[in-house]
């Protein structure tokens, strides 16, 4: 049997569904929702009885009960090896109209194929379909403490202008074609071919089974130049490093300069003065690097919350005073936890003196400024913490600094990797998602709630010492190009 999430593998790459197939994946959300979507639209459209399918449900368990719903809340279809589900369904007159939900706040694409085998199915049955609803969330919607289901949800039958199911009868879609090709692969043998899809959805997860040898290529790779649209074609051409870039095939960028450079230079390319000038923007004291994690919730729960809004749940702070003594402070909450966030950050912040954090406009400023909203008495206060920031990403972003081993990676990860002995491999917890899917899991177990926050806050702390190592890093390139 097959399921929609078969096909979209397999058109994406061949070989990523041959990887996939065997593998027990648990599908972990980057967004968190915590209530029940069905509920939720059970409420908002008032339905009071209704027939729930379940899975490996045959056609004949939904035709029999046809006659005695007027609502079908995921009932199950199959078209041969072809299998499918609506989420909703609603009898209207001598047909049906269709509900799918979207998860997000725009619309930005359709999911198309699902939409069309789900519909061919329906036809086969000789279910006849009146109208193709989307529902997606009320990005205006704003939780006045308790959710209001009728002001969250969004329900539509066009896009852009045009009616939803002529743009989905617009196209055909074969699957027993695609099934058949499917069924030619067998576990022994040969994986696929390569597919170029490999980063289109963020990085494949079969990325370095598929490229073992990428970690491999010089540092100073050609094909690491960045926002380049020419470096696989100079690639092709032969020419491999970046000292060597055809320089009319530049687009010219800043840190494209800095890259050609420091290949030029033997590895390292510093803009001094513009460095030193940046160096001492942030050199009063006490000096502070922190580091927020934050959780994204797709139905907004708590008080003032919107659509996508997030929860700062933890930060980790290191800061240097006037005597030159570091000192560690961690934050971690669980629940609706941003008014202790905000707390423990007046707490323990100094009240004075430059605060590093990495891409810091887009992520800690930006969750500050949020703060702000919800919680209007400490907004002044929190917009004054915001004029405090400094990026310490800019250094990097505006090509001040490039040095070949960060091979077209402009991560914290990456840099201090570079510049220190420290290593996230080292660590349970080893990249934002992971912190965020441990916290999800940190309120259900007492057990493994204090070795959850343990890990959080080992890993948030080096994110925050991190950016500490990297600033002194900065500052010893500066002393050693004297
Ligand atoms: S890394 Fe690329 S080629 Fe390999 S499975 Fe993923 S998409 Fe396919």
């Amino acid at each position: 049997m097959y399921h929609i999430s078969d096909l979209k593998k397999f058109l994406r790459c061949e070989r990523l569904y041959f990887y996939s197939k065997d593998e027990n994946n648990v599908f972990k959300p980057y967004v968190r929702s915590d209530e029940n979507i069905i509920d939720l639209l059970i409420r908002y459209f008032g339905i009071k009885e209704y027939y729930e399918g379940v899975r490996n449900d045959p056609n004949e368990k939904f035709f029999s009960q046809i006659n005695n719903y007027e609502w079908f809340i995921h009932p199950r279809f199959a078209d041969g090896d072809m299998r499918m589900n609506v989420p909703l369904m609603h009898k209207n007159n001598d047909g049906f109209d269709l509900y799918f939900f979207y998860y997000g706040i725009t619309i930005k694409e359709l999911d198309l194929l699902g939409y069309r085998v789900s519909l061919k199915i329906l036809n086969k049955l000789g279910i006849k379909t009146n109208e193709i609803y989307l529902i997606y969330l009320n990005g205006e919607y704003v939780n006045e403490g308790q959710l209001d289901v009728d002001k969250l949800f969004i329900c539509t039958s066009e896009y852009k202008g045009k009616r939803l199911k002529s743009l989905i009868e617009e196209g055909e879609i074969n699957y027993d074609c695609l099934i058949r090709r499917i069924d030619r692969y067998n576990p022994d043998d040969t994986p696929p071919k390569k597919s170029r899809y490999c980063k289109l959805y963020g990085l494949c997860d079969y990325y370095s089974r598929c490229f073992p040898d990428e970690d491999e290529t010089a540092d100073d790779s050609i094909l690491t130049l960045v926002s380049s649209r020419y470096k696989n074609e100079m690639y092709e051409e032969g020419i491999e490093l970046l000292k060597d870039a055809d320089i009319k095939r530049l687009e010219g960028s800043r840190i494209q300069y800095a890259q050609v450079m420091a290949s030029r230079n033997g590895g390292l390319f510093i803009d001094r003065y513009p460095l030193i000038e940046w160096l001492n923007s942030v050199s009063d004291r006490p000096i502070s690097f922190i580091d927020f994690e934050w959780d994204r919730y797709l139905i907004p729960i708590y008080p003032k919350m919107k659509p996508m809004d997030v929860v700062c749940f933890e930060f980790a702070l290191y800061y240097i005073d006037e005597t030159g003594k570091m000192e560690h402070r961690t934050f971690v909450g669980t629940g609706d936890c941003r008014r202790e966030f905000v707390e423990a950050l007046f707490e323990y912040l100094p009240e004075e003196g430059p605060i590093l954090a990495y891409n810091a406009d887009g992520a800690e400023c930006l969750r500050l400024a949020e703060l702000g909203e919800v919680f209007t008495e400490y907004k002044e206060k929190l917009d004054k913490i915001i004029d405090r920031f400094h990026d310490l990403a800019m250094p990097f972003l505006e090509g001040l600094v490039y040095d070949i081993r960060m091979q077209g990676n402009y991560t914290l990860k990456k840099l201090v990797d570079i510049c220190s002995d420290y290593s996230y491999k080292d660590l349970d917890i080893f990249d934002g998602m992971e912190a965020v899917f441990n916290w999800r899991n940190m309120e259900k177990s007492e057990e493994s709630k204090e070795e959850i926050e343990e890990n959080l806050k080992e890993y948030c702390s080096l994110d925050a010492y991190g950016l500490f190592l990297v600033y002194r890093w900065l500052i010893e390139l500066i002393v050693e190009s004297k």
